[in-house]
């Protein structure tokens, strides 16, 4: 049976998550956005009131949320700046793995530790030379008796400056591509970790993006997260679960992108009348609108197959191609509604238009996605 309604405790956490950003994101996002910072307090805050890291398991002493539910929060978050929103939710792409390969005793110290305090952990699978081609990744491991050796250097890492942990992809040998790479959970202060450059970005610049340098990095076996030659599958399996978040932030950035438009196109007015009277300008109005429906439903159908053990990788690619390629083009219109006035930072749409971007980038840029789908049809 297909059910669009939403139970109690769904529309309760939306308004939790809606009054949070409207409190705490939204009067801050510009000053963040212009001086590229993360507001620690607003993470511990949301951290407070439940809305960071809702898909640990109870057992572990999370909330045990969904995946739909952790979505709901994320379209929320990401109405009132997509760059807090990504560092508030990127926990769940370090988690993910944890749930998905972790032992027991991994579950329990490193989910346990995201549920004692308001950390961040980090997930790095990204290399100067290795972005789409995850099987090209060079970072080595070396096996020293019980331990795992660590060298290289990773890059773009969502929150590397500020993470307690990071989950690492590495490789035997470059040369056996996907076959020899394993997965670690690393902690901040082991040493030979450096936190490297953090990036000066062109959108959601409030999000912490940075280098990882690992020079002879000792891990030991118990961190060993996914054994060589299952590293990969993880990685793969880890983003078939988050991609459906991405949509759900795109869905966030995209309403708020309406909602401005909509508010300014009853109030300029050209050649007499407001300019929501021009049908042209109604035409993208109802664009913006059309993907929002479009990337909202797809988001929530793939959030529901991961919540019911559906495994589905086309929808959640589906699901954030569209929403990305939609975030894009929809912030595009809201500055094309705001005419010159969408061209300065003085009006919020901007800033939407470059923290659109890194959705078509990010977790597998768009053509990836266009050829997870397309290996699907083909299979
Ligand atoms: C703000 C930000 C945050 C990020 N956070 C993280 C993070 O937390 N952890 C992490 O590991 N990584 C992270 N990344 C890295 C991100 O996942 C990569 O940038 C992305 O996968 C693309 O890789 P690349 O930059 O090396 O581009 P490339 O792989 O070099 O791609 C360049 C272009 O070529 C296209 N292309 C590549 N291969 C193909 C192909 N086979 N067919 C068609 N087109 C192709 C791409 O679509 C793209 O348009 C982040 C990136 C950014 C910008």
């Amino acid at each position: 049976m297909v059910d669009f309604s939403m139970s109690e405790e769904h529309k309760s956490l939306i308004e939790t998550a809606r009054r949070f950003t409207r409190e705490r994101i939204i009067p801050i996002a510009a000053e963040c956005d212009r001086d590229s910072k993360f507001p620690m307090d607003v993470f511990k805050a949301a951290w407070e009131i439940g809305l960071v890291n809702p898909c640990i398991p109870d057992e572990y002493g999370g909330s045990g949320m969904g995946e739909l539910e952790n979505a709901l929060i994320t379209e929320q978050l990401a109405y009132g700046c997509a760059g807090i929103q990504t560092s508030i939710t990127a926990n769940q792409l370090a988690l993910t793995p944890i749930k998905l390969g972790g032992n027991d005793e991994q579950k329990k110290k490193y989910l346990g530790m995201l549920v004692a305090e308001p950390v961040l952990a980090s997930y790095a699978t990204s290399e100067p030379d290795a972005g789409s081609d995850v099987a090209g990744l060079k970072t080595r491991f070396t096996q020293h008796g019980d331990d795992y050796v660590l060298s290289g250097q990773k890059c773009w890492i969502t929150n590397a400056s500020f993470a307690s942990f990071y989950v690492i992809f590495a490789t035997k040998d470059p040369a056996l591509k996907h076959k020899g790479i394993a997965a670690f959970i690393v902690d901040r202060d082991t040493p030979g970790l450096r936190v490297g450059k953090k990036e000066d970005k062109l959108g959601q610049r409030a999000s912490d993006t940075a280098q990882i340098f690992l020079d002879d990095v000792k891990v030991p076996k118990a961190n060993l997260l996914a054994p060589e030659g299952q590293g990969f599958k993880l990685a793969m399996e880890t983003f078939n679960q988050t991609r459906p978040d991405i949509a759900a932030g795109a869905t966030g950035l995209m309403q708020r992108a309406l909602d401005e438009s909509a508010a300014y196109a009853k109030e300029r007015k050209t050649f007499g009348v407001p300019i929501g009277q021009h049908q042209l300008v109604q035409a993208m109005l109802a664009e913006m609108a059309i993907r929002i429906e479009g990337t909202r439903l797809l988001y929530m159908k793939a959030a529901w197959n991961l919540d019911n053990g559906v495994r589905d990788p086309m929808t959640s690619s589906i699901a954030k191609a569209y929403g990305a390629d939609s975030a894009m083009a929809t912030a595009v219109d809201a500055v094309q509604v705001f005419g010159g006035n969408g061209y300065v930072k003085e009006y919020p749409v901007e800033k939407l238009m470059r923290d659109a971007k890194v959705l078509q980038i990010y977790e597998g840029t768009s053509q990836i996605q266009r050829l997870v789908i397309a290996r699907q049809i083909l299979a």
